[in-house]
């Protein structure tokens, strides 16, 4: 299921819905940033429009499209990373610190004598050392190049870390809402579990416009679409962005004190930037948005299954069956599903088949995975 019909990083969504249900009694957390593959499209026009040949030519098609976008995607990472290093190399300077130390790649980076070209070459040689499920040349990392120089050079340099009294890079936020609507309760078979909606994500960058003022800043290297519709997000659709709004809400708890929030997104390759203002006054809405959705999801008890392509190419639960797991795999019986009668179903097919048949409740239960529980949530690395 799609929360709020978002797509991509900016995004607030969950998985298969099956999942989603376990996630509302387990995690109850709306994550921002991730992606699943209800959410993930590239260019479906396109797409469409080459997809007359047969089913050999449109899987290869389908696997060269998927390649370029997560290419995109991967270059995106290489100039998220860039801008990351340049604010923290600018918050150095803030506090009177000679050294930097990025203990991912670089190490310790003097910020008074640094070389950015150097930078942004042993940034791309260590993400294409990572995925190297691709063929880079050096097209791409002229691009990649080409994108961080753009956005650090846009409009006298509004949109380059050194340039704004940082606050804090990669700003990550794992809120609770600990307000009566956010509650939940469920029975499980290890016993009853109580807590309240989560939020998660990652902002790119938090700074200081003023006193009172914070900036949001958000790079982005795809297309200024709605991903879930294929339409163009424009500057009042922005302002009612689920993502954005999320945003907002979590500086709002995390800063008490800034009256006023900016969100500027710098589209990199679509459309340059684009500034929303949030306020305090915004906050009922927002929660009335959460609220909505949260009661949706608890309220589930038959998902409706999103699909399309994506299931059969992307998607772990529609490319495989139960075959040599621990469960009986189903074979299908009822026409008109992606699984041809005779054939063992999709494990999407196959779950969502027994909730019908025998409740989410004991679905959630039956195909946890072995050794797992259904539990409260707890942040990533968390040894609670
Ligand atoms: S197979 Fe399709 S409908 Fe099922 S979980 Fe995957 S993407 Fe969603």
């Amino acid at each position: 299921m799609t929360l709020f019909g978002q797509p991509l990083k900016a995004k607030v969504s969950f998985t298969p819905r099956y999942k989603d249900r376990r996630n509302a009694k387990a995690n109850l957390v709306f994550v921002a940033g991730e992606k699943s593959p209800h959410e993930m499209d590239m260019d479906s026009k396109f797409y469409q429009a080459e997809l007359a040949p047969g089913p050999r030519e449109k899987d290869e098609l389908i696997d060269k499209l998927w390649d370029k976008y997560n290419k995109k995607a991967d270059k995106g990472t290489i100039c998220h990373k860039v801008f990351e290093i340049l604010a923290h190399i600018k918050l150095c300077d803030q506090n009177n610190q000679q050294y930097y130390n990025d203990t991912e790649i670089l190490g310790m980076i003097d910020i008074n004598n640094y070389d950015i070209n150097l930078i942004i070459e042993k940034v791309y040689d260590y993400y294409i050392s990572k995925f190297n499920h691709h063929e880079w040349s050096v097209a791409d990392y002229n691009e990649c190049k080409k994108w961080i120089f753009k956005a650090l050079n846009y409009s006298d340099g509004i949109f380059d870390p050194r340039n704004k009294n940082i606050v804090q890079p990669e700003q990550h936020f794992d809120i609770e809402i600990k307000k009566e609507w956010a509650k939940y309760s469920y029975q499980t078979k290890i016993g009853q579990i109580n807590g309240y909606l989560a939020i998660k994500g990652t902002m790119d960058l938090i700074a200081r416009v003023n006193d009172d003022t914070l900036e949001i800043i958000d790079y982005k290297t795809g297309k200024r679409l709605d991903w879930a519709t294929g339409q163009e997000k424009t500057l009042a659709k922005l302002h009612e962005d689920p993502q954005l709004m999320l945003y907002y809400y979590a500086i709002h708890k995390l800063y008490p004190d800034a009256k006023y929030v900016i969100v500027s997104i710098y589209f990199i390759n679509d459309g340059g930037m684009f500034s929303v203002c949030f306020d305090k006054s915004h906050i009922s809405k927002i929660e009335n948005m959460l609220k909505n959705k949260f009661e949706t999801i608890k309220n589930t008890t038959n998902p409706e299954l999103n699909k399309s392509w994506k299931c059969t190419k992307l998607c772990h639960f529609g490319k495989n069956t139960f075959n040599n797991t621990n469960h009986l795999p189903i074979i299908e019986y009822r026409e008109n599903q992606i699984t041809p009668l005779g054939e063992h179903m999709t494990m999407c097919e196959q779950v969502h088949h027994d909730i019908l048949v025998k409740g989410i409740d004991a679905v959630v239960d039956e195909y946890q995975a072995p050794g797992y529980n259904v539990g409260q949530y707890k942040a990533p690395g968390s040894a609670e």
